[in-house]
């Protein structure tokens, strides 16, 4: 999933890197595993994010993917 088209009407892409689009999130659990493993020699080049996250710049919708299909979207309320 290089681009896609937001349902606002802007495209979205992660074709360049770095990007605006996509977020990179861990929860509090995940980054303490993380933390706690480059203690131990864990490379933090080598962890990729569980959840893929993209967030249209023109309206600020969150979409959540898994194999590569959107399986969640939030539009910003206020
Ligand atoms: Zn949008």
């Amino acid at each position: 999933m290089a681009g896609m088209k937001c349902v606002c009407g802007n495209t979205m892409s992660t074709v360049v890197s770095p990007n605006e689009t996509e977020l990179i999130i861990f929860t509090q659990k995940e980054w303490e595993e993380i933390t706690e493993g480059t203690k131990h020699g864990l490379n933090v080049f080598d962890i990729e994010p569980r959840q893929a996250v993209w967030r249209c710049r023109a309206c600020s919708r969150l979409y959540f993917f898994e194999d590569n299909k959107v399986v969640k979207r939030y539009v910003l309320e206020e």
